[in-house]
């Protein structure tokens, strides 16, 4: 499976692991939902007083 990659040195996307002679990091950054996790602390305060 090939992940995008993208050097940090010059931007480009590349599917090296090292680029620039650096090494290059993930174009896909995982994913944060924020929302998600202030749902759950909030379902944890709606539902887990009661
Ligand atoms: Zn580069």
């Amino acid at each position: 499976m090939k992940k995008l990659l993208k050097c940090s040195a010059c931007g480009e996307y590349t599917l090296k692991n090292v680029h620039c002679e650096r090494q290059t990091a993930s174009a896909h950054p995982p994913k944060y939902s924020p929302i998600d996790k202030w749902a759950k602390y909030r379902r944890l305060e709606k539902f887990g007083k009661e």
